[in-house]
């Protein structure tokens, strides 16, 4: 089932979600759902905030590069109360949307490598070092259950320029929530 999403301006994705104490069979279909509505929307993850879920978890495809032009996605990968326990002094900047911000892309400048920790659906711990584009995605993704949005990491400067499609999207958001 395709889920609604929450856009710019509602305050769902301004909350610090709650960790997830048990896996429930109603994890289990909000995951399923989740993985439906980010394949609709053709993105690369969605966060359980942006379904207007304040939990813990979201959900991705990591990028499989196979040269300079091709690449490949992976099966989805849930993150559950996932754990940046490690991230490199060293940056790179690349462009990001998000499906709660749409139209709006922008260079973001994050770590280039982390180390995550998170359960699985299954229960398993799962420890991992992610490099790039996918260390990217579980920045971006893992922000969002923080109440962080990938605006918030840009320059004034570079904010200026979106800010009045940004206020507009606001404005709508919060008129469609009355
Ligand atoms: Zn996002």
């Amino acid at each position: 089932m395709k889920l609604p999403i929450c856009y710019y301006g509602n305050l769902i994705l301004r909350k610090k979600c709650t960790p997830i104490e048990s896996i429930t069979k109603e994890h289990h279909i909000l995951v399923k759902n989740m993985i439906e509505t980010m394949d609709q929307h053709d993105g690369i993850g969605i966060a359980a905030p942006q379904i207007g879920e304040s939990i813990r978890l979201f959900v991705l495809r990591r990028y499989i590069i196979k040269s300079e032009e091709e690449w490949d996605v992976s099966d989805p990968i849930v993150y559950i109360n996932p754990v940046i326990l490690n991230h490199s002094k060293e940056v790179n900047s690349s462009e990001e949307g998000c499906l709660s911000i749409p139209g709006i892309k922008l260079m973001v400048q994050r770590p280039s490598k982390i180390t995550v920790r998170s359960m699985r659906l299954d229960g398993s711990i799962v420890e991992e070092d992610l490099e790039g584009i996918n260390a990217r995605v579980v920045m971006h993704e893992n922000d969002h259950i923080n109440g962080v949005l990938f605006i918030d990491r840009i320059s004034k400067k570079d904010i200026k320029k979106v800010e009045l499609r940004l206020n507009a999207l606001k404005k709508k958001t919060l008129s469609s929530l009355k």
